[in-house]
């Protein structure tokens, strides 16, 4: 790691160091809780309002895996990290304009937030000038509201519908299936989203036995997406610290 500007000072990196024992702790304690094994478990550290010195600093604890949302704050931010000789795998996990297609597929190894067969289009041919594959994660919609995001598991809706969008992913030659992606709608109890969600999983990996990735839970509601199966946990302020605004 080579001295820049993306670098923290001692007293946030021991802040950042304590936020992730608690959240490795409480990963390890809902696995036990639900018979499973945490290397199963995979959590993104969600660095959306953070800066770079932030995301350098976390994967200097071990952290290999970091999310975010917009592409106006992530492209710049990936930069300076990786000018600083720090490689994570960068997942984009925001709401994904077709325009910003070219820009994502530069630096995120993983989008998890395609929801629509258009959306899947404009990315496989973005990614045409990767040297390999982008990995995709269907996000679902829980509630199935069509008004907010997420594919519809119900739906034979040729540009919304979950099949039709799995389908265009899996399709794709420079886009690969990895799995679902969801989040809890709001004034939906975690137990009651997440149980919808493992149904709705489980239909899923019988059509695309390979995608088995389940990204689901974040800081308020991980130990229940644990519990119902999730294989990756997106982690923002329980780690980091409260953002200063909601988004
Ligand atoms: C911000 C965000 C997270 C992290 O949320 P926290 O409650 O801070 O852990 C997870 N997933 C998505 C899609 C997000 O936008």
């Amino acid at each position: 790691m080579s001295d820049t500007a993306a670098t923290v000072r001692p007293d946030r990196r021991a802040e950042l160091a304590n936020g992730l024992a608690r959240v490795r702790g409480r990963i390890a304690d809902a696995c036990a809780a639900a018979g499973r094994d945490a290397a199963e478990v995979t959590m993104i550290a969600v660095t959306k309002t953070y800066p770079a010195g932030d995301v350098v600093a976390l994967a200097g604890l071990g952290v290999v895996d970091m999310g975010e949302n917009r592409d106006q704050e992530a492209a710049p931010k990936a930069a300076e990290v990786a000018a600083a000789g720090v490689t994570p795998r960068w997942h984009f996990i925001g709401q994904l304009q077709r325009n910003k297609c070219r820009s994502v597929v530069r630096y995120a190894d993983v989008v998890q937030s395609v929801d629509s067969v258009r959306l899947a289009g404009a990315l496989a041919a973005a990614a045409a000038g990767r040297d390999r594959p982008l990995d995709v994660l269907v996000q679902v919609s829980i509630d199935a509201d069509p008004a907010r995001g997420g594919a519809l598991p119900d739906a034979a809706d040729r540009d919304r519908g979950l099949g039709a969008v799995a389908a265009a992913v899996a399709g794709a030659e420079t886009l690969r299936l990895g799995g679902l992606m969801a989040v809890a709608p709001l004034g939906w109890e975690p137990e009651r989203a997440f149980a919808r969600l493992a149904e709705v999983a489980s239909r899923f990996r019988a059509e695309h036995p390979a995608a088995t990735a389940l990204s689901a839970g974040m800081s308020g509601d991980l130990e229940t997406a644990i519990g119902y199966g999730a294989t990756h946990v997106r982690v923002g302020s329980a780690l980091l610290g409260m953002r200063p605004t909601l988004r």
